[in-house]
């Protein structure tokens, strides 16, 4: 069993009241790690260690090119370990293999793409634009922010940890990062990997625990930035207490993303598209396309293709290679997810395929769900709610214009994707929509040099990407006129 202790100012070290909870493998229910449960004090002395680290010499004495190297060291230190990764993200978030395999390479990638990006980065630049008055050089000088308080769900552990990470590390920020409870492991392997690339201590710190640490760390008036991965909900309360003391926050939260299907979509494509882009992960990614809209022209042979891939699905235990489809990840996931079936039947919304659990045999331990399809109009609970697992709600339409106003009839704008044979078409459609990530004939792929977040209620800011980069810097404008050149002075003139 493995333990798993807080990463506070480069030691690995026990919650300073020696309290532990079990985390659980959710296929099977046994325990798969020990957990240190930090107290509140144990969070202000991670804080106090993220300060220390910000303002030391040694940290500041990392340039953009020694903080680029020990990016691409974590990168490749990730990789030399991927086995380790990819066993403990498959046990401990309920992935199929795999999704942990994607996630072990993404996350290892992504940190090689922010190598590039710290070293290439212009931190500080002379401004042509403003210098051309002729009285003054003026400079654009990038800063980090400093301490930031880092918040990430269970659903893709890793690769969460890592896009909240990676920018610290390249703009000199320093952080306290609070991974969530059901999924506390492989974010601690990273700050093993951490260790071992030399970052200097506490630079970056990892605890887990509840909302209640969660909401104790971004309290704190040492930190300057919340970052924050996780529920609309929760992220509203965050952007209140941050208004207290002005923080920085960037946010990324929930989705109802709309998948339109054209009618000249290629069909076979599309259904798997369609497939994809609900059940991947058993339908808790944030960006899944949980509202799909399909043009009349089509539904119905598109509806019948699609129950009969769904029936085709191998569901089985997250180690299984040969299956797409596995538990969600707690009993209380499992319990929304059924509520939210049931208020559909209740509200008339047609059951296509599904909508039962599955606890028969091999199942009977984990929380397995049948991938779900309900045909839907706009008045359904859940073409409004995100439900963050394998539900699927249909809606036909009639027109280009009809799917665009059907697919941003939300209060989110996290993603979305169209599928045609006519790319100029699907462009158009997908231009017109207010979406923070627009896929054509393609869904979930995710281009780290981009920038991923949602529009409306989906979010604040960006991730990845050069604007997820400048997410953790300050911009100053730096002014410098001559000494000696008294009558260049515009201010004296206007004055006096
Ligand atoms: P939650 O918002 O419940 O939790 C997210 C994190 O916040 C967890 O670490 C949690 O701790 C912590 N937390 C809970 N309450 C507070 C609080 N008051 N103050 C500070 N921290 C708190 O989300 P889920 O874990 O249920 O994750 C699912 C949600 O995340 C979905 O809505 C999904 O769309 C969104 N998400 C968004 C992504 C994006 O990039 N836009 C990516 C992935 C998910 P703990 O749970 O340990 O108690």
């Amino acid at each position: 069993m493995k333990e798993i202790k807080l990463f506070i100012n480069g030691e690995f070290v026990d919650s300073s009241d020696k309290k532990t909870f079990n985390t659980p493998n959710p296929a099977t229910g046994e325990t798969l790690a020990v957990c240190a449960m930090p107290t509140l004090a144990d969070v202000d002395r991670a804080i106090e260690a993220a300060h220390t680290a910000f303002y030391s010499k040694e940290w500041r004495s990392f340039d953009q090119s020694k903080r680029s190297d020990l990016l691409l060291a974590i990168s490749e230190k990730i990789l030399e370990r991927k086995k380790d990764f990819i066993e403990m993200e498959m046990l401990d978030s309920a992935s199929m293999i795999r999704k942990a395999k994607a996630d072990i390479h993404n996350t290892a990638s992504y940190f090689k793409v922010m190598s590039k990006m710290a070293k290439s980065f212009v931190f500080e630049s002379k401004d042509e634009q403003a210098s051309r008055a002729g009285f003054s050089t003026n400079y654009r000088q990038y800063m980090p922010i400093g301490v930031c308080a880092q918040i990430i769900p269970w659903n893709f552990p890793l690769v969460m940890a890592g896009w909240k990470i990676a920018p610290i590390i390249a703009t000199g920020c320093t952080s306290v990062l609070k991974s969530a409870m059901e999924t506390p492991v492989t974010a601690m392997m990273l700050a093993e990997v951490l260790k071992d690339v030399g970052l200097p201590k506490g630079v970056i710190n990892i605890i887990t625990g509840a909302g209640d640490i969660g909401a104790h760390l971004i309290k704190h008036p040492k930190v300057q930035k919340i970052a924050f991965t996780g529920s609309t909900a929760v992220g509203k309360e965050i952007l209140k207490v941050a208004a207290n003391d002005v923080k920085k926050v960037t946010l990324e939260l929930g989705g109802k993303s709309a998948n339109i299907v054209l009618d000249d979509a290629d069909l076979s494509i599309a259904v798997d598209g369609a497939l994809y882009a609900f059940l991947y992960h058993q339908g808790q990614a944030c960006d899944s396309g949980t509202r799909l809209l399909v043009s009349d022209k089509i539904y119905d042979q598109f509806v019948s293709q699609l129950i009969t891939r769904i029936k085709d699905i191998k569901i089985g235990v997250v180690t299984d290679g040969t299956c797409g489809f596995g538990p969600v990840i707690s009993e209380k996931q499992f319990k929304t997810i059924s509520g939210f079936i049931e208020k559909t039947k209740a509200e008339g919304g047609k059951i296509l395929s599904g909508g039962e659990k599955i606890n028969s045999g091999e199942f009977s331990k984990g929380f397995y769900i049948q991938p779900t399809l309900f045909e839907i109009n706009e008045k359904n609970t859940i073409f409004a709610e995100e439900i963050f697992g394998p539900v699927l709600g249909i809606t036909k339409f009639k027109t280009d214009e009809e799917a665009i106003a059907l697919a941003n009839n939300s209060k989110y704008g996290l993603a979305g994707a169209v599928w045609s044979q006519n790319n100029e078409r699907a462009l158009g459609v997908a231009r017109a929509l207010e979406a923070g990530t627009v896929w054509i004939n393609e869904y979930h792929l995710l281009n780290p040099g981009m920038p991923f977040g949602g529009f409306k209620q989906s979010g604040l800011g960006r991730e990845m990407g050069i604007e997820g980069m400048q997410a953790y810097l300050e911009v100053k404008h730096l002014w410098v006129s001559e000494a000696n050149k008294r009558s260049d002075k515009v201010w004296f003139d206007a004055m006096f």
